[in-house]
């Protein structure tokens, strides 16, 4: 069984259809990347995938739970999928400490002190144990984004989304959030993430997704999309950002 199974996918923002038939899987541990035009419906397809956007056609399923179905506990699927957006999303009136406590304190109900230990250990795995009392203010984009993958691992999820976690940031910083993000990889985290860093896609991705007008175009290995056999729309994008 697939860890994410996305079959048919259609949505639509009152008039305009902002995904077409989408259709493709993750297994688990796989680290899929999904690259493409800017509008081409990249962000919603994820966000389709932990239900903060409703979709109207086909059917989602995440390990067990069916996304499409009215019936299911919506809340409880997000806190189980860890989420990283491209603008860090931290609370800025709060500690790191405490960001990287509140989520699993009020939805996964951990005491105080088992949630600083578990927090703490994800921040020393990204290298910012040092920083657990700074605001996020006080910390760089690189840092902050950092802090936003360890709050996220934090509540122990069963897969993780990225959305450009590396495109607000200086290009001195981005390495930084990519040797994270590749550590987990090799883990054996399952991932998906909408990602221009093809360096990134080449030295961890199983497979790699391009879209283009709302439409899966390509779905393939990514020596496959990396090789020649690929959409002349796949080989243009390419030559604009490599
Ligand atoms: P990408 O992440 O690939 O840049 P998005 O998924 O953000 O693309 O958006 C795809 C298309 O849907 C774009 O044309 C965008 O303008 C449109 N869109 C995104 N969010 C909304 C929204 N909330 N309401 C209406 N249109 C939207
Ligand atoms: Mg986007």
């Amino acid at each position: 069984m697939p860890m994410i199974d996305i079959k048919n996918v259609s949505k639509w923002y009152g008039q305009f259809q902002v995904l077409t038939d989408c259709t493709t899987k993750v297994e688990k541990g796989e680290v899929v990347v999904v690259c493409g035009p800017s509008g081409s419906g990249k962000s919603t397809l994820i966000k389709v995938v932990n239900a903060l956007e409703p979709f109207q056609k086909g059917e989602i399923t995440v390990e067990d739970v069916k996304v499409h179905d009215p019936k299911t506990n919506l809340s409880k699927l997000r806190s189980r999928i860890g989420m990283v957006f491209q603008n860090f999303e931290l609370f800025p009136h709060m500690k790191i400490v405490d960001n990287l406590t509140i989520g699993q304190m009020k939805v996964l109900g951990r005491p105080r002190d088992q949630a600083i230990e578990h927090g703490l250990k994800y921040l020393d795995r990204v290298g910012l144990i040092a920083q657990k009392d700074k605001y996020p203010g006080q910390l760089s984009g690189g840092q902050q984004q950092r802090v936003a993958i360890a709050r996220a691992l934090s509540m122990d999820p069963i897969a993780m989304l990225f959305d450009e976690p590396t495109s607000a940031l200086d290009p001195e910083m981005i390495n930084e959030v990519l040797d994270v993000m590749v550590e987990l990889a090799r883990e054996g985290m399952t991932m998906m993430c909408v990602t221009h860093e093809m360096g990134f896609a080449k030295t961890v991705a199983s497979r790699v997704i391009f879209m283009d007008k709302g439409q899966i175009v390509e779905d393939c290995t990514k020596d496959e999309f990396f090789g020649t056999a690929r959409s002349e729309r796949a080989q243009q994008f390419l030559s604009k950002i490599l």
